[in-house]
């Protein structure tokens, strides 16, 4: 793994960039001299690891500030490298990106997290730009793939993280590949016991298959001559193991009813040559009913697109074929890291070579969502623009010290935090650290930042704190402890003493109808002379209360009558 190797896949994609070729090397040095002398857990210089990150960056296509970024993204955080300098070095958008990647790893999956879609949602939310992730999963790559080095406990959390967390984030991207290699390579981690029954029954059979396939190959080749198609590639996909042991735990382990274990992949040119590869492989076989898939007229939901169809193959075997052009290809490796490039060379040289028609409507769902966001973005720098991630610009996400993930407004306070954990921690808050730092009670909480409350037992809440706070849940849980505290009266009870005659009761009530004032409950005690009758009603003040006294006083037969606010 050497730096040459970075750029000339770099100028495979951008063969006229010489600045961009510029700023890699000269990241690449820095990373260089500034991790001289670490090691990895592997007893490798550190420099191989962001050199593979680099290369597998390069790879998916993306443009030189994250190449560099990739090179340089532990040297903030490993190397307390001073902002400033990489941004005199770099320039601010390499410096944003590295920051970025810094932030992400400060969030560890521990498996106790309520809610994994908040945790992927924060991440999303932190990075800003889907540059970042792309370097936080270029990262976890290699890092899953030396994760030998490490000690059992730390091996066993990384996987978890990778597994739960970055894989479904990969593919919520439309990386189905990134996303099956991230849960392959997490596999033997998590599941040893099940990883060694699929490796001892898999092999054989897995090796039958390639070997049936290549028997396959050159009639699949000559039919496609015949109807004047010319592949651009005809290659064997073995499944994977993660999602082979998915679909063995539907079928009962048995490895008969998986026909895709190997299956035929054909990239074409167009799309109108899968539809013609798919008619010409159908002439040769016969299909599976049930089993062509068009995903290319209906794309999955991460914006998958090709045709499948399995069909009974020489000596009668079910084999599976996968028919795609390029563009499609690349796409379901790379999502929405490919999809970038593509808008970005849209018209250009590069996209030509990449061929492909209909690409508008097959964006992967994050960046439609995306684009529907932001309208449309003709050129390079507005697709830029638009991978930066406000999906959730209306969310944060925020810590507890216990790492779960809070999903607040925008500009939430400490406040609301305290009332989402609890009500109580609410109302004894008296003042809250985040990032251990301890902040006014009206900060703004910013994604990611770690929350802590300062409590202190007994405390009431501010009528102030109505100002500040954002969800309406805290304002509900304010007002109802201030009411508690300064005992605001809501009722009133009348005691009438009075004459006891018909018609008594309808005309006290009528008072009260008459001035809108519902009544709660009315009730006679009979006395030994005259009965009490006892109104409670809804009057919460005493002004009000007055008033009514009069009137009830003026009732014929009304001998005496007192009111108390309860
Ligand atoms: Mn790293």
């Amino acid at each position: 793994m050497s730096l040459s190797q970075i750029l000339e896949t770099y100028r495979t994609w951008f063969p006229d960039d010489a600045d961009g070729i510029v700023l890699i090397q000269q990241a690449y040095l820095y990373a260089e001299k500034i991790h001289k002398g670490q090691e990895r857990a592997s007893g490798e210089a550190y420099i191989t690891h962001l050199a593979h990150t680099a290369l597998q960056l390069a790879q998916w296509r993306l443009d030189a500030q994250t190449i560099a970024a990739g090179l340089l993204h532990d040297s903030i955080e490993d190397k307390q490298i001073a902002t400033g300098e990489i941004e005199k070095r770099f320039g601010k958008d390499v410096l944003f990106l590295i920051e970025g990647v810094t932030k992400l790893s400060k969030i560890k999956y521990r498996g106790q997290e309520r809610s994994l879609e908040s945790l992927r949602k924060m991440i999303l939310a932190i990075s800003k730009d889907l540059r970042v992730i792309f370097i936080k999963l270029a990262d976890r790559l290699h890092n899953m793939k030396t994760l030998d080095h490490l000690p059992p406990p730390k091996q066993k959390r990384i996987a978890l993280e990778t597994d739960e967390v970055y894989a479904p984030l990969a593919s919520r991207l439309g990386m189905q590949h990134v996303s099956g290699d991230l849960e392959d390579l997490a596999f033997p981690y998590l599941y040893p016991d099940k990883y060694e029954w699929i490796k001892e029954h898999v092999q054989e059979t897995y090796d039958a298959r390639n070997r049936y396939l290549e028997y396959v190959k050159p009639l699949v080749e000559k039919q496609l001559k015949k109807i004047g198609v010319i592949p651009l590639r005809i290659d064997y996909r073995a499944k994977r193991i993660s999602s082979l042991y998915k679909k063995l735990l539907r079928y009962e382990m048995n490895l008969e009813h998986i026909h895709d274990l190997v299956a035929m992949r054909i990239i074409v040119k167009t799309i109108d040559d899968c539809y013609l590869v798919l008619g010409a492989i159908h002439q040769l076989w016969r299909p599976l009913p049930g089993r062509i898939k068009d995903y290319i007229a209906l794309p999955k939901p991460n914006g998958y697109r090709s045709l499948h169809t399995t069909v009974f193959c020489l000596e009668n075997r079910p084999t599976e074929f996968q028919i795609r052009t390029q563009e499609m290809h690349d796409e379901a490796e790379h999502g929405a890291a490919a999809h970038w490039f593509y808008e970005s060379h849209r018209g250009t040289k590069q996209h030509k070579k990449g061929i492909g028609t209909a690409t508008q409507q097959h964006e992967s769902s994050i960046v439609k969502q995306l684009k529907e966001w932001q309208e449309e973005f003709p050129g390079t720098k507005e697709f830029v623009e638009a991978l930066k991630v406000d999906v959730f610009s209306d969310r944060i996400f925020v810590l507890t010290p216990q790492g779960e993930v809070i999903d607040l407004p925008r500009e939430a306070t400490p406040i609301d935090f305290a009332y989402h954990i609890h009500s109580e921690v609410g109302n004894s808050c008296i003042g809250a650290k985040v990032n251990n730092k301890i902040v006014p009670l009206d900060y703004q909480l910013q994604s990611g930042d770690y929350v802590e409350i300062l409590t202190q037992k007994g405390k009431k809440p501010s009528s102030s704190w109505l100002d500040t706070v954002r969800t309406n849940y805290a304002r509900k849980k304010i007002r109802l402890s201030l009411k508690k505290k300064m005992l605001i009266p809501k009722k009133t009870e009348f005691r009438i003493t009075c004459e006891s005659r018909v018609g008594m009761i309808k005309d006290i009530s009528s008072i009260f109808s008459r001035n809108k004032i519902s009544i709660t409950s009315l009730q006679t005690i009979e006395n030994e002379k005259y009965p009490l009758i006892k109104a409670l009603v809804d009057v919460d003040n005493r002004t009000r209360a007055e008033q009514i006294l009069l009137k009830l006083k003026k009732i014929e037969g009304v001998k005496e009558i007192s009111y108390k606010l309860i």
